[in-house]
This record gives C-alpha cells, structure tokens and sequence, in this order.
C-alpha cells in the first residue's frame, strides 16, 4: 500500500508530515514556506512560497503573508496552531528595510495604476 502521496514533505526545509497525519496543509509549521499553486491568472505556479511577513487579523486570526520565488505573487496562508513558534517571531521582527512587499516593482506598479493614463481625461477637457 502506497501512502507516500499523502504525507506532506517540505520541499524547503524537509519536514515532513507523520504517517497518520491526513490533512491537507498548505504550507510547512517548521519553516512557514508552502508551494505556489494556483495564481491570480488561473495557471499552475509550482514555486516556492517565502514566508515575508505575520499578518494580524485579530487576536485568534493570523496569517502567514508569504511571495512566491518563482513569480513574485503575493499570497497569505491562516497560521495553524503548530506552526513553529520561533519562526514566526523570527519572521514578526524582521526589519523594516525587508519589506514584505516586492520594492523592485514598485515603479511598475505605478505604472498600472495610471500614472499620465488617468490624466487623459483632464488634458482632454483642457483642450475644449
Ligand atoms: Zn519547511
Ligand atoms: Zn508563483
């Protein structure tokens, strides 16, 4: 009998699940990283989610915020009870020259969000 398939095994850190654990975890209580499934855009990802940053919802709610290696995604995962305590404390007190947000693309993200293209409406009415 094969069960092999079942049991969780950190591709980061090699913690790996005990034998009559069956449940699906969505990233490893030893070192916090999880596997990037599916992204915004529908697609199979595949790479390795870092653990960035301790979101705190509120007191029972908190949450791993987490950036895929491979794409740069931002995504956060619900803390489980068993995660490693050290860790989180060790991720809750980075400091702040590590933000947890990707700073290389800040420029492209203005860029999205309209930059001039939202002014085209104003230069547009200018010119009447
Ligand atoms: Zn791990
Ligand atoms: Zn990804």
């Amino acid at each position: 009998m094969k069960t092999e398939q079942k049991l969780y095994r950190c591709p980061v850190c090699g913690w790996q699940d005990g034998a009559e654990e069956d449940r699906l975890r969505t990233h490893c209580p030893n070192c916090l990283s999880g596997l990037h499934g599916e992204r915004e855009d529908g697609l199979e990802c595949g790479g390795v989610l870092e653990p960035v940053g301790i979101w705190v919802k509120s007191d029972k709610e908190w949450e791993i915020i987490q950036r895929c290696r491979l794409c740069g995604e931002m995504t956060s995962d619900p803390m489980s009870a068993e995660d490693n305590p050290v860790k989180i404390l060790s991720i809750a007190s980075k400091p702040l020259s590590e933000p947890p947000f990707p700073v290389e693309r800040m420029e492209e993200l203005t860029r999205m969000m309209g930059g001039r293209g939202d002014m085209g409406g104003y230069y547009h009415e200018q010119r009447k």
